[in-house]
């Protein structure tokens, strides 16, 4: 296959956003819920990366704010883990300390500069589309040193977020190349790499060894958008985030598109049992890949004869 462009997630794909969340939730747990010991740690982290209650879903799809999807999450989480119920207050405080800590822990993947540019010196185009407010991820790259990586579209460009199709067929035109020769590569299986690839993208996972989510992972809303069968994304309804498109059905792909990439039945149903199955995954169209420097050569591109 020959790429002309490639689109990158953001968050652990390009940044260690699972490294950051746990420095900010060990803050939060012995601030916040000190009868739980540090030993609990993995789980309270597993807790928030899986985001059982669909909340972080539910502010891609505009239905609430950053900040309030937060809330919910914190609150989910105190009453898992037996600990104080989040008012209103407490969370004030609450989020001071996550999210600053948060912030105060950004930083690339080892293997991310490395990947982009390789690939930017196979003469292939780059830029990110992220389920993350623009402004937001803009700050993120550049404290990680990944400042020059254009933010092309981010959860604020259209009023929605992935796993809508239209976000990577924006991306595409956004970066100037045809969706046919774009790949796009991100952690989250479905919500990612094979709504990118339902999209006719080139789908990629990056399966970062310990990076999966906990069990349950999906459960809510992710993988019922990017399998068929489940409710369209209501975009434009009820949108609490920034601008919408001018022309957000402009992108859209005709059902004949969409029904050829999907996956079939029996793939539906591996997925359904779990999403985060790579063979399911590849036998429905996705690439998988372990780190960012196996990219190049699974797009077809031997970096090494430049060295
Ligand atoms: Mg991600």
């Amino acid at each position: 296959m020959t790429m002309d462009g490639i689109l990158f997630d953001v968050d652990d794909t390009l940044v260690d956003t699972k490294g950051a969340f746990a420095r900010a939730l060990e803050a939060v747990r012995a601030e916040h819920l000190p009868h739980v010991p540090a030993e609990r740690d993995p789980e309270i982290l597993s807790h928030w990366r899986t985001d059982p209650g669909g909340f972080y879903s539910r502010y891609t799809r505009g239905e609430m704010d950053h900040v309030t999807q937060r809330r919910h999450r914190a609150a989910l989480l105190h009453e898992t883990f037996g600990a104080a119920p989040v008012t209103e207050k407490s969370f004030e405080a609450w989020d001071a300390l996550f999210w600053g800590t948060f912030e105060r822990s950004w930083t690339a993947h080892d293997d991310a500069r490395a990947a982009i540019d390789a690939v930017v010196a196979a003469g292939l185009s780059v830029g990110v589309v992220t389920n993350a407010a623009t402004e937001l991820q803009e700050r993120k790259l550049k404290m990680a040193g990944l400042g020059d990586l254009p933010v092309l579209v981010g959860v604020d460009t259209l009023g929605f977020g992935k796993p809508d199709p239209r976000v990577f067929l924006e991306g595409a035109r956004r970066l100037g190349t045809e969706p046919s020769r774009t790949a796009y590569v991100g952690d989250e299986p479905t919500v990612d790499a094979l709504a990118a690839h339902q999209a006719s993208l080139t789908g990629v996972w990056l399966d970062r060894a310990g990076h999966r989510r906990g069990p349950g992972y999906g459960a809510h809303a992710q993988h019922g958008v990017a399998l068929p069968g489940a409710a369209e994304p209501k975009a434009g309804e009820s949108n609490a985030g920034g601008p919408k498109a001018a022309e957000p059905n402009a992108a859209e792909p005709n059902a004949a598109e969409r029904n050829a990439a999907e996956p079939n039945a029996a793939q539906r149903a591996a997925l359904a049992g779990d999403p985060q199955d790579p063979e399911a995954l590849r036998a429905a169209g996705v690439m998988v890949i372990e780190t960012l420097a196996q990219l190049p050569a699974a797009l077809g591109y031997d970096t090494g004869r430049r060295n």
